[in-house]
């Protein structure tokens, strides 16, 4: 292990190691970690961000995961162009009107005027189905299945936020059509479930699955299911990914006209699709839910670096042959962990402190440390030091393989479980509307027996945002928002249709929905 006089080194180092604390400057503290530890650099046209490998390979675990879940499902990749003329993107109307604001258009190239402008993709929909009409001619050509994994252009003007928010994103974009509605419906769901796994079983992160509101649902879509997310440092709400259903929108004559023919009647069926979205934001509410005052945290499952070894304790004392033995263990511990699958690396880089490397590794998240020192050496084992809890404990070098898959999955695990009880401790159930500003102001969420009409949506909105908070435009919305109608009611008393009366104004409640600021 350590000499203590490097452990205080590290200490130093902490102090400044981000520069503000979580709990009192979140945003600052947001993108100093970002920048520290090689997750993103700053670009210069505002709103985008690189995402340096170390985000990147993040992004790439989380890919090829749900690429395989989606290939069980038959769902296939491709890649459909960038841009969409205007007259395509506009045909249909609560689509375009849902995204118009956000669009950006090519209108010159070189110096020479476009004669039509050209729009950069802000989803596809409306790229890729002029061919589902081309391509289905036939009840056998059902169901088409396609992803594409790419970056899409929104040209927001709220507040951008690395991962969060941008202006261009990554992510993939599934579009499906079908014969029958059933079949739609089976599949939204198996996609959210997929969705909500990539969040909870890769990312430790805790999500509620459900349905958005009339309201928040996707523009142009017959109903939108959500996973919500929650970031307890500023006790907002964001909206994890989204999986929805189009219903027959874009397919009827006057969109697309998507259909089959019946072989006998030669009726025409219009078929049922759904499109569902995951982005890079995940990347960012990870960071959000579990990074601390020391930097990323980061969950094994997704590390691009799992474990680092560190050789410790390499004095001017030692004799050439002890320290080249010390290295010699560093490097055949990692060489060993990468035979069993463990994403390992030796940290022998010259001239840097233990204390040094032990920091930069815990600004990059690292997962787990293990340390060699000439005494663990003779004691043949190494000390195993976990970035989550900071919890020390010495593993016997002959059991390392099995010992350290085992201990990144209990890693994994109690992110999860630490995360879930913190979610779970701040979604506060109000029946009497006097307590749901104070919950929101006390950084929960809130759940109430609703009504689930859009007019008292929006009264929320506007009661829950002028009080404490100053209305800030570029600050993520004051009022709160309907997150979803989570799908697990049995969480709460039911609701008794007739009696339960919704919690803002008084109507016969639906179901419980969740409410909250959020990003
Ligand atoms: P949508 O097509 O609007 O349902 O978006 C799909 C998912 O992408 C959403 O559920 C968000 O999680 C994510 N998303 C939407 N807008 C952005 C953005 N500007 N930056 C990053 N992710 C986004
Ligand atoms: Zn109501």
């Amino acid at each position: 292990a350590a000499a203590p006089k490097e452990d205080a080194k590290i200490e130093g180092a902490v102090q400044i190691a981000i520069g503000v604390k979580k709990e009192v400057d979140f945003p600052t503290w947001y993108t100093n970690v970002l920048l520290k530890a090689e997750m993103i650099d700053y670009y210069t046209v505002s709103g985008c961000y690189i995402l340096k490998p170390w985000s990147y390979g993040i992004w790439e675990e989380i890919q090829s995961w749900f690429n395989s879940e989606i290939k069980e499902l038959g769902v296939q990749n491709s890649y459909f162009p960038m841009f969409v003329s205007a007259s395509v993107l506009e045909r249909e109307k609560d689509h375009i009107e849902g995204f118009s604001p956000e669009v950006a258009w090519v209108t010159r190239a070189g110096t020479t005027d476009l004669e039509e402008a050209i729009a950069i993709r802000p989803t596809s929909e409306t790229v890729m189905y002029p061919y589902y009409a081309k391509w289905i001619r036939s009840h056998r050509d059902l169901p088409l299945k396609l992803n594409q994994w790419n970056s899409v252009v929104r040209w927001e003007f709220k507040n951008p936020q690395p991962f969060l928010r941008t202006r261009e994103f990554l992510w993939q974009e599934g579009h499906t059509a079908h014969l029958t509605k059933n079949e739609a419906d089976v599949e939204v769901r198996q996609i959210l479930e997929l969705y909500r796994r990539v969040y909870e079983d890769l990312l430790a992160v805790p999500v509620i699955p459900g349905v958005k509101s009339e309201k928040e649902k996707f523009a142009g879509g017959l109903y939108t299911t959500t996973i919500e997310g929650f970031i307890p440092t500023s006790g907002r709400g964001i909206q994890a990914a989204t999986s929805h259903c189009l219903g027959q929108n874009f397919s009827r004559p006057e969109m697309f006209n998507i259909f089959v023919e019946d072989p006998n009647d030669h009726s025409k069926s219009y078929v049922w699709q759904n499109s569902w979205g995951l982005s890079t934001r995940a990347i960012g509410v990870m960071v959000m839910v579990h990074g601390d005052n020391q930097g990323l945290v980061l969950p094994p499952r997704v590390a691009t670096v799992q474990v680092v070894v560190v050789p410790c304790g390499v004095t001017s004392k030692l004799t050439d042959e002890q320290r080249a033995a010390i290295s010699d263990t560093c490097e055949d511990l990692a060489k060993r962990l990468k035979k069993v699958g463990v994403r390992a690396r030796a940290d022998l880089r010259e001239g840097y402190t233990p204390g040094y490397k032990f920091n930069d590794w815990e600004q990059k998240g690292v997962p787990l440390r293990l340390e060699i020192g000439p005494i663990d050496l003779k004691k043949q084992s190494t000390l195993a030091v976990r970035r989550d809890n900071g919890a020390k404990a010495p593993i016997a070098l002959a059991s390392l393989e099995t010992d350290v898959p085992a201990l990144l999955e209990t890693i994994q695990s109690d992110m999860y479980a630490r995360a879930k009880a913190t979610y779970d401790s701040r979604i506060v159930a109000v029946t009497d509307w006097k307590h749901f500003v104070p919950a929101l102001d006390s950084k929960n969420i809130v759940v109430i027996p609703w009504c689930e009409e859009e007019a008292c949506e929006d009264d929320i909105k506007e009661r829950s945002g002028r009080a404490s908070e100053p209305q800030d435009e570029r600050a993520p919305s004051a009022g709160a928002k309907s997150l979803c109608i989570p799908f697990d009611q049995a969480r709460w008393a039911p609701i008794e249709p007739g009696k339960t009366k919704c919690t803002a104004c008084g109507k016969d409640a639906k179901q419980w929905t969740l409410f909250g600021r959020s990003y």
